[in-house]
């Protein structure tokens, strides 16, 4: 694979360290974490509140910075990258999905998931459109398009940053929590998308709380207290979390 980091994997975290300050402290956030996501490979990434899922993650899109180690994701050094770099990199290798959708409210739905595409310009202009509205109708959410998103419900909101994330065909996806704030049919609606995005190839780091989605995820990583303390291929086993 093209992008990947020319050994097999798609996402190197190595001995990655992360303090923020507080006060004249610092806190040690993240202690000397690696994890290797190879291109196909669905990861759930669990553990308790507060333990640095989040962080890590935003290690892997370069959201953040690590203090110490080194994160190496579609054959690029994120660590290293400028802020440009990174905003075009990600944007046209990195689908990202938060608990809180955050679809920009005075755009329409359709509008939302052309923005990436407007952005990395790796579709031609005349192909945008149709691109965004097949990514809408492949995620139900078609007879929505021309909606601004403070009108539809949490879930269709999500449905259409799925769309908006893969909106310039992503060689990673990553979530955090997306499924947090939706009641549980819809959360499964939505995984069930997820899942359907992995049979087709994609890559998807997952975060999320919810034991009952992380039982059905085919790898299961641990973060407690800035260390991994698991990380299995469980396969439908039966997880046990908070
Ligand atoms: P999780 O996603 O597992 O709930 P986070 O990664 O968001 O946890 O946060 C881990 C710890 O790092 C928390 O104690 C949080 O308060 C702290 N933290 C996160 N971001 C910052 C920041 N920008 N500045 C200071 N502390 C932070
Ligand atoms: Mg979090």
């Amino acid at each position: 694979m093209s992008n990947s980091n020319g050994n097999g994997k798609l996402v190197q975290v190595i001995d990655v360290v992360k303090n923020f300050p507080v006060g004249d402290d610092e806190v040690t956030v993240l202690k000397g974490i690696s994890i290797d996501v190879k291109p196909g490979e669905f990861v759930s990434i669990v553990g308790p509140s507060g333990n640095g899922k989040s962080t890590l993650l935003n290690m892997i899109t370069g959201i953040d910075r690590p203090t110490d180690g080194q994160v190496i994701v579609t054959g690029r050094e994120v660590h290293k990258m400028s802020e440009n770099e990174l905003a075009a990199w990600r944007g046209e290798h990195v689908g990202i999905i938060f608990q809180f959708f955050q679809m920009l409210p005075s755009l329409n739905i359709l509008q939302n998931v052309i923005l990436p595409m407007d952005f990395a310009k790796k579709y031609h202009p005349k192909e945008r459109k149709e691109r965004a509205m097949a990514l809408l109708e492949a995620v139900g959410l078609a007879d929505q398009a021309h909606k601004l998103p403070g009108m539809v419900s949490g879930g269709q909101q999500q449905r259409a940053a799925i769309a908006r994330a893969l909106a310039n065909d992503p060689d990673l996806i990553v979530a955090d929590e997306p499924t947090g704030n939706l009641d549980t049919r819809t959360a499964n609606d939505v995984f069930d998308l997820f899942l359907g995005l992995v049979e087709r190839g994609k890559t998807l780091v997952m975060v999320t709380h919810d034991k009952e989605l992380a039982r059905r995820v085919p790898r299961v990583v641990e973060i407690i207290d800035g260390r991994i303390t698991r990380d299995e291929f469980v396969g439908g086993a039966v997880w046990t979390g908070y």
